[in-house]
């Protein structure tokens, strides 16, 4: 049911929607990469880059997704190219991106594309939503970008986008805002002559223009004169802010150990999880702080080192469900044990290169950590 602020107001013209925003892309849209032929927006743009674009562009802003993209492109210009790579290498190249469960689902994905789809992504929705790592939106994204077909699409500049233009203040975090804006997402996809113009024109509208706080760009709005929330003054107030997400605390001791040849002692993660399936210094984590940090750590390294441990330093970070704090310590060669001779070690320049150079996929918090005990610069 539509909500009654929607009620209210005139009846939502999908048409005159999707011809302002087919006339407005070609000619506003940023030349991003993964755009080669924004000069011709009626030929449909390919659909392994478009899969790729939108596995890295997940939670990730487009300027920290150019270099990675091209990288990869480069490597892995088909789904076989992909699907035939190791896993390691795969995550080297996502270097910089984090969230790298994106990845190995883009992994998998190409080896279903190599083995259920002979090496070719479908157009079909349906089947686009079955890859791994493929949800509705990206399913809705190929499916209209590369194929043209009339899918709508659904990410948060979208939302806000629909919500100001017809002066809906509906919560975001409600279930009931995302079945509304889906339907009138799908009203302008089955209204547009280009529905793989328009849904792009939707996500760089509201990525540019009608962007989030007090102040979206009206001015140069081509959905000004459609405009609801313009019309009444309430840009400012919609969409209504979602509550701060709430974060659990972790503390985490990262020891790192050095053997006669400068290496350092790393091991990997646990395929799921957090980090999953990443490199690290030996970590020890905890929900609390205990007692006696450098006790505690001394503990816990004892399997690969026998000797003191040196308090490096303590820096904070932020992740988006968790607030931690990391305390780093060091320990010499020196105090190496037999049995952390038979553990993987690397050297901290191949370590902290930059992607895809590394030879271990790690986490920035944790190439922090290394930096740091070495007395490195921030920026190897
Ligand atoms: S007129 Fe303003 S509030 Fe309305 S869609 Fe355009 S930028 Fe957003």
């Amino acid at each position: 049911m539509a909500p009654a602020t929607a009620r209210r107001s005139a009846p939502f013209d999908a048409r005159a929607v999707a011809g302002a925003l087919e006339a407005w892309f070609p000619r506003a849209a940023r030349p991003l990469p993964w755009r080669t032929d924004l000069a011709t927006p009626s030929r449909p743009r390919d659909p392994w880059h478009c899969l790729v674009a939108e596995a890295m562009l997940q939670q990730t802003q487009v300027a920290r997704v150019l270099g990675p993209f091209a990288r990869f492109i480069a490597e892995f210009p088909t789904p076989a190219h992909l699907a035939r790579a190791e896993e390691r290498r795969v995550l080297a190249l996502w270097a910089g991106l984090g969230y790298y469960r994106r990845a190995r689902n883009l992994h998998a994905a190409a080896r279903a594309i190599v083995q259920h789809h002979a090496g070719r992504l479908p157009d079909d929705p349906a089947a686009l939503g079955a890859l791994p790592g493929v949800g509705r939106y990206t399913a809705g994204a190929i499916a209209s970008i590369a194929f043209n077909r009339p899918e709508p699409i659904l990410d948060g500049n979208v939302r806000r986008v629909l919500l100001r233009l017809r002066g809906v203040a509906m919560n975001p975090a409600n279930p009931a805002t995302d079945r509304w804006a889906w339907a009138r997402a799908a009203d302008i996809a089955r209204a547009a002559d280009r529905p793989g113009v328009v849904n792009e024109a939707l996500m760089e509208l509201g990525a540019t223009t009608c962007t989030p706080g007090p102040r979206p760009a009206c001015d140069a709005c081509p959905l000004a004169h459609l405009c609801a929330a313009r019309a009444a003054g309430t840009q400012a107030r919609i969409p209504r802010p979602k509550p701060a997400p709430t974060r659990s605390a972790l503390w985490l001791a990262c020891i790192i150990i050095t053997d006669r040849r400068g290496r350092v002692l790393i091991r990997q993660r646990p395929p799921s999880g957090l980090w999953a399936g990443l490199w690290q210094p030996p970590t020890l984590e905890l929900d609390a702080p205990p007692r006696d940090p450098h006790t505690a750590a001394a503990e816990f390294a004892r399997p690969w080192c026998a000797g003191p441990l040196r308090h490096a330093g303590t820096f904070s970070a932020l992740l988006t469900h968790r607030r931690l704090t990391v305390a780093v310590f060091a320990a010499s060669a020196a105090a190496c044990t037999r049995r952390a001779a038979a553990q993987h070690w690397a050297a901290p320049a191949e370590l902290l290169a930059p992607a895809p150079e590394a030879s271990h996929a790690m986490s920035n918090l944790h190439k922090r950590a290394v930096r740091l005990a070495l007395t490195l610069p921030d920026r190897l």
